[in-house]
């Protein structure tokens, strides 16, 4: 075994292996990856091997894309057959609500460039012979479905890395991580030391034990999960004989399970409701080519829907059941990326899907340590998506949730109960008590909306129970005044005598002078956005920052991997130290002014002033934005303080009708300004002028920011894409985000977001479209639930577009 590497690979799974040969294949030859026993012993070998492009996620779906691809590649390359039968499937609907989320699978394949079809219940069955159409509404097919041979696959990946130059080691456990004073990391194993520059944890089912060995707690847990195996079916024998070709695979999204051709008789895999966690705290070492004991009572509810909905079945025996764990994270994606605090330490884990998902992993993990970007948008996958309070508990409670919702739908409108209540703010009963509506964000219940008694959300992907009530907080809002709490937005302080020029580089903007704020778009090396915040200069060397309260990690890491090696830079990340309120609209300055002796008129606290003042008997820093577009006010305030500065408030506005609103109300409101916000709009595959940012970068500044090539280069030659926000003339259903844009009968962008923009009574998307027609005004359409409907580009804001309310 070598004793230097430029990268130490843990885990010989799949995820790892194909970590280790896109390594090789970007040009990164000095790599080994050690396994402890032989490749496959962890999730791997035991897999059913079905593949399959459709996810959730966009961005995700189109790295499962890229995998299945890979595999001619890879077998090419090894010389190592994986198996492959791309046999195309269906995806059952046996309700019209999975009918209507199929739609809407079908219409996010149109930009992502997967080809599904919907098909009748009847059509399904003729190429799925096994299935009693009377069970079901409808179906997808989709011709990029298939199987494989799990531990040919991992056994090519291995091969063909070898054949670049890439070593494994076999029976070589890492026993210990130690990182070194000048940052490179002592890999210790029952064979001795490797050095290394970087160290990928790609440990599957031992993830968790190696993240522990640099003192992480990586969100990732082990779930049972099993499959059958039937004997011989004379119904597949029939098919075979009939049309030369296997049984296609199904997934039966209301009975739970999936379906595969295997051998002459067929496999048949289920995510069962009253689902085990493997290995809760600890994952045995011993643990290795075993099977766990099968449960069969565990899984008997989804078998007699199999049955149903497959008579066949119930006519054969079973010949095998397997039963084996794998890890999921919180949300069933993978962990990828660099851990903040960690440099060069690097997660691949948490891959419930590493038949789809691991060539993809790979893929963008390389491109990430070599290029220092992953090189596509896979926010869905990163690691820093979680923080700390991703507790072990809160993670099994998630992982628990997830694994028995694998096949359900989650609607728009859907919060679902698992890890709830986890952080909350001091105001939380006050506002319980008003109506209250929870969701949660970044671990924090966040209000959604204001119900009157006995009112609450009916789940629908069309417009639901929360309308009108949302519809009133909106008005509240425009007509008079209303208050949110915004103590979900990242917060972070900055001091020290190093901060203003640091700021000057990191973000893309013109620094304020004391008292004031900006927006603050933060570019990465190729120029393209990593960030958008609000940054306010308090003054005396203090900044304030606030963003997107779920990258408060992925900004976190960024920020300190570019802080100053010396101390002359003093960076915090306040998280709940520090709550929010927000009051908007007409009457928000009398309301101010009757709780705060400052002088907040127009002329004494104009427009993006900041400044620290009391609200009522509590200490606030208050800065004039408000995110509805109208005069308003966001105040943050320490939390021991934040139930004074909420009284104070809602007595000062009671004169003038102050209402509560939530972030349903917000976003009706920040979508008839065009405002975007971070994940959606802005997320780091976009250019500033692309997203309309550009306005805010100081292309001329003298500092040289971050970016700034890159920005200059976007600029000078247009970049791709626009963000435009569209009118569209829907009927009950408003977008949700991932909507096809057509244009002149051809998809040609997709949503961001949207909704009903209630004050100016539009339903309202935003999205990108290639730059050639963003300056278009008619001709587009945006399709919803399987339907388009014509769309106009919005191109001033629907409310107050010369900027009255918001200055005045
Ligand atoms: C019953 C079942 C059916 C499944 N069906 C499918 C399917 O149809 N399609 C699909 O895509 N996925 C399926 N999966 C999931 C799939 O198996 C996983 O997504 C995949 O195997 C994850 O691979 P991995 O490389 O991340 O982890 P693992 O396969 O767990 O590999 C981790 C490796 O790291 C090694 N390792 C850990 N710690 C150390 C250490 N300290 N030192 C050295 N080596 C170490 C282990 O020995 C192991 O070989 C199924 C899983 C199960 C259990």
């Amino acid at each position: 075994m070598k004793s230097h590497a430029k990268v130490v690979v843990i885990g010989g799974g799949v995820v790892g292996c194909s970590v280790l040969f896109h390594l090789a294949r970007h040009g990164w030859t000095d790599v080994v990856l050690l396994e402890r026993d032989e490749l496959t012993s962890g999730s791997t070998w035991h897999a059913a091997g079905g593949m399959h492009t459709i996810n959730g996620d966009p961005n995700v779906a189109k790295l499962q894309k890229y995998t299945i691809s890979l595999y001619k590649e890879i077998e090419e390359l090894s010389g190592q057959a994986t198996g492959v039968h791309l046999t195309g499937g269906v995806l059952l609907a046996a309700t019209e609500a999975r009918l209507d989320w199929l739609r809407g699978v079908v219409a996010k394949g149109r930009y992502l460039g997967i080809e599904l079809e919907e098909i009748s219940a009847n059509e399904a069955a003729e190429l799925m012979p096994l299935l009693d159409p009377k069970q079901f509404v409808g179906a997808v097919r989709n011709k990029e479905d298939g199987h494989l041979d799990p531990s040919g696959v991992t056994h090519a990946y291995a091969k063909a890395a070898r054949k670049l130059g890439a070593e494994v080691e076999r029976f070589t456990k890492v026993e210990d991580i130690v990182r070194r004073p000048d940052g490179m990391w002592r890999v210790i194993t029952n064979k001795g030391e490797v050095v290394a520059e970087h160290v990928v944890n790609a440990g599957g089912l031992w993830a968790r034990e190696v993240g522990r060995m640099v003192g992480l707690e990586l969100p990732v847990l082990a779930m049972e999960h099993m499959y059958l195996i039937t004997e011989d079916m004379p119904e597949v024998a029939a098919w075979n004989a009939k049309t030369g070709t296997e049984i296609i695979h199904a997934v039966d999204f209301d009975g739970e399970l999936y379906l595969r051709q295997e051998r002459g008789g067929m496999l048949m895999g289920t995510y069962e409701k009253a689902n085990k966690v493997w290995s809760e705290f600890q994952t045995p070492w011993n643990f290795g080519h075993e099977l766990l004991e099968p449960d069969i009572d565990r899984i008997a509810p989804s078998l007699e829907v199999g049955f149903r909905h497959f008579p066949a079945f119930e006519r054969t025996g079973i010949k095998q059941i397997i039963n084996g764990p794998f890890t999921f994270a919180p949300d069933g994606n993978p962990l990828v990326g660099p851990v903040r605090g960690l440099p060069g330490f690097w997660v691949a884990c948490g891959v419930m899907a590493g038949f789809s998902q691991g060539g993809g992993v790979g893929l963008a993990l390389s491109n990430w340590m070599i290029e220092g970007d992953p090189g596509a948008d896979i926010w869905a996958m990163d690691v820093a998506r979680y923080g700390d309070w991703a507790t072990m508990a809160y993670t099994n409670a998630k992982v628990r949730e997830n694994y028995s919702r694998r096949f359900s739908i989650r609607f728009p409108n859907e919060e679902l109960p698992a890890g709830r209540l986890l952080k909350t703010t001091p105001i939380y009963d006050l506002l319980s008590a008003k109506g209250a509506q929870w969701g949660v964000s970044y671990g924090l219940e966040v209000p959604l909306w204001y119900a009157p008694a006995g009112v609450k959300d009916e789940f629908s992907w069309r417009r639901s129970s929360d309308f009108s009530h949302v519809a009133n907080e909106v008005a509240t809002v425009r007509e008079s005044v209303g208050m949110a709490e915004i103590s979900n937005f990242a917060k972070y302080k900055m001091t020290g005598e190093g901060a203003a020029a640091w700021l000057d580089r990191i973000f893309a903007c013109k620094l304020p002078k004391p008292g004031r704020m900006t927006l603050a778009p933060m570019l990465k090396d190729d120029g393209k956005l990593i960030g958008d915040f609000t940054l306010a200069n308090i003054g005396d060397g203090e900044w304030f920052i606030a963003g997107s309260g779920i990258a408060e990690q992925y900004h976190m890491r960024w920020f300190e991997a570019h802080l100053p090696a010396d101390s002359s830079v003093r960076l915090e990340a306040l998280g709940q130290k520090l709550t929010g309120l927000a009051i908007a609209g007409p009457k928000a300055r009398d309301v101010l002014a009757k709780v705060s002796r400052a002088d907040v008129s127009n002329a004494g606290f104009p427009f993006m002033a900041v400044a620290k003042m009391d609200i009522g008997t509590a200490p606030c820093l208050v800065g004039r934005v408000s995110y509805t577009g109208d005069l308003g006010y966001e105040i943050w305030v320490a939390p021991e303080y934040q139930r004074a500065a909420f009284r104070a408030l809602m007595a000062a506005g009671e004169e003038f009708g102050l209402g509560l609103f939530g972030s349903r109300a917000l976003n009706a409101l920040r979508l008839e300004k065009n405002y975007g916000s971070w994940a959606r709009e802005y997320r780091p595959v976009y250019g500033p002028l692309e997203a309309g940012l550009d306005r805010f970068v100081a292309y001329g500044k003298d500092a040289d920011f971050i970016g700034k090539t890159g920005a200059l280069a976007e600029r000078k030659q247009g970049g791709k894409l626009r963000l435009r926000t569209f009118i569209l003339d829907a009927d009950d259903a408003d977008v949700i985000g991932d909507e096809p844009i057509w244009y002149d009968g051809a998809v040609r962008g997709w949503v961001t977001s949207g909704g009903y923009a209630h004050h100016s009574k539009k339903s309202v998307a935003i999205g990108y479209v290639p730059k050639e027609i963003a300056d278009k005004s008619d001709g587009f359409e945006i399709e919803v639930l399987g339907k388009r409907h014509a769309a106009r580009v919005q191109a001033a804001p629907l409310f107050d577009a010369n900027f009255e309310r918001m200055r005045a």
